[in-house]
């Protein structure tokens, strides 16, 4: 595996490789990478004949008071990884090159309406920062498929809308969510737990999931009464909720009572963490 730092060298070595025909498959992440992302890094293999991974750690999706700074950096062990899963490429990219006039004097792409619900109404510009530097990195690497986790369902939602949009020539393709033994969700934020918080409290955001999904598919249709059930679950366990919405799996927006798919979104505070998950699913 190459590991290259410029735009330049990944242009070069990329399009050498898509000059022989090859099909090129492309894993966006920030690193310090877990079970998840080597799903990821999986499914662009399935699909692909050379796989590109990007690290890059993107203060545009970073508000004033969150941990851009603390967050876990782990490029040796990250490198060490990806050579296992057979990674062709690895794209650190820095920021005097993503952002060379500093990111709020940069141009920014919106995926407006879809990016102020959930984690949009408590991470304002977190969005924005993501499909500004999707657009940047495909446009780097000119992908032909790109592989997103389905655990961030608004984000894959959101680049979905982004690439229809404007018309970019990517496939995006969604990888299912990777899971702990207990059933929380993989995530690099889960290494700011304790060893209680993670092994005792934060899977029951997965089982407040799977409890309204089983209710649902019993015949339950007040949301509200679920919420509310999940937000006490989550209060009682130790969290502090932030949402748990039950929605449209196409517009993430509130679902109707009549509608067969649906996907619910949950997101609570833990420590020093904020944790997020979803499940899909169909109800007769
Ligand atoms: P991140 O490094 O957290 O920005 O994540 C990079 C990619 O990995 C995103 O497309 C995430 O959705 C995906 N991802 C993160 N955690 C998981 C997981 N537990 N299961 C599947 N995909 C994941």
């Amino acid at each position: 595996m190459q590991t290259v730092h410029s735009i330049a060298e990944v242009q070069d070595i990329i399009s050498v490789r898509r000059s022989e025909g090859l099909r090129i498959g492309f894993v966006p992440t920030m690193g310090n990478l877990h079970g998840g992302h080597l799903t990821l890094v999986e499914q662009a293999k399935q699909h692909c004949d050379i796989v590109v991974v990007s690290i890059y750690v993107n203060p545009l999706q970073f508000g004033p008071n969150e941990d851009y700074d603390s967050y876990p950096r782990t490029m040796e062990q990250d490198q060490q990884l990806l050579i296992e899963h057979g990674v062709d490429l690895l794209y650190a990219a820095s920021t005097t090159e993503i952002y060379p006039e500093g990111s709020e004097n940069h141009t920014h792409v919106s995926v407006e309406v879809l990016d102020g619900m959930h984690c949009g109404m408590s991470r304002p510009g977190f969005f924005r920062g993501i499909a500004t530097v999707v657009t940047k990195l495909f446009n780097i690497v000119r992908p032909d498929v790109a592989v997103f986790g389905e655990k961030d369902v608004q984000q894959l939602t959101i680049i979905r809308k982004m690439v229809k949009d404007m018309c970019m020539p990517v496939d995006i393709l969604g990888a299912p969510i990777a899971r702990e033994e207990t059933g929380l969700a993989m995530s690099s934020r889960n290494g700011y737990l304790s060893r209680e918080e993670r092994e005792d409290i934060a899977p029951t955001l997965y089982q407040c999931l799977l409890a309204a999904k089983e209710a649902i598919q019993a015949g339950e249709s007040d949301f509200d009464l679920l919420r509310r059930d999940a937000f006490a679950k989550m209060a009682q366990a130790g969290f502090k909720p932030d949402y748990f919405n039950i929605c449209n799996t196409e517009t993430l927006l509130p679902a109707t009572h009549n509608e067969k798919s649906l996907v619910i979104l949950a997101a609570g505070f833990l420590g020093k963490a904020r944790l997020i998950d979803n499940i899909y699913f169909e109800r007769d």
